[in-house]
């Protein structure tokens, strides 16, 4: 379900949405606008709002490799947006969802905080979820890869690339299940699905969002 970041309501008689540079969603509602009808009306333009998002975080976009100031990504699914500055050091500034970041090497010094961050976090929730489904694996690695979010090989080394920390938590968690599953199933079939579901029963909604944000795989 698409959540809008605000909601405005004045004495208007229409809904509209907007928006803004960083893919911030605001609704602007009747004062009498009720919950269900806002949703309802986000559900009906959820296609045009998830190209929008896409499109205004940058997403389908490549990053330049210099000159990365101001341009803006998504991190666990928030955009965040870039700042380079006169520092040494890459910071992270939770409160204005920025990344700061020095003026050497600065593509290099993204990537590799990405990965660091997500190696970390995906540790964390791969053995979490293991424990959970009662499964055992070999190895965890985090690459590069673009042309798949995770895999699990035939010896249960599980690897994952860096730009799953563009998505949301709960998608990031569907991907870890998914590659937990293959330990028992080494295919997609129904056996594996039924496995996956049983930890992640809304988990098309969340393949949904890899599959509609695939650009995100190209930005970096
Ligand atoms: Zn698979």
């Amino acid at each position: 379900m698409i959540q809008p970041d605000e909601i405005i309501r004045s004495k208007r008689k229409t809904l509209a949405i907007s928006i803004d540079a960083f893919g911030k969603l605001t609704v602007r509602a009747p004062i009498a606008c009720s919950k269900e009808r806002i949703f309802a009306f986000l559900q009906a333009k959820e296609g045009w709002i998830l190209r929008k998002k896409a499109e205004r975080t940058g997403a389908g976009i490549q990053l330049p490799s210099e000159n990365l100031h101001g341009y803006a990504l998504l991190l666990l699914g928030k955009p965040c947006k870039i700042s380079v500055e006169k520092t040494d050091k890459v910071g992270y500034d939770s409160a204005q969802q920025r990344i700061i970041l020095p003026e050497k090497n600065t593509k290099t010094r993204l990537v590799r905080w990405l990965k660091e961050n997500a190696e970390r976090i995906l540790t964390d929730v791969t053995a979490q979820k293991a424990k959970e489904m009662g499964v055992a694996y070999t190895s965890l690695s985090i690459g590069s890869a673009r042309g798949r979010w995770g895999s699990c090989s035939g010896k249960n080394e599980i690897r994952y690339t860096f730009r799953l920390l563009y998505a949301p938590k709960p998608v990031i968690e569907y991907v870890v299940v998914h590659e937990l599953a293959h330990i028992r199933h080494k295919n997609h079939s129904k056996s594996f699905w039924q496995e996956v579901e049983r930890y992640i029963p809304d988990w098309k909604i969340r393949r949904k969002w890899l599959k509609t944000h695939g650009a995100l795989m190209e930005i970096l």
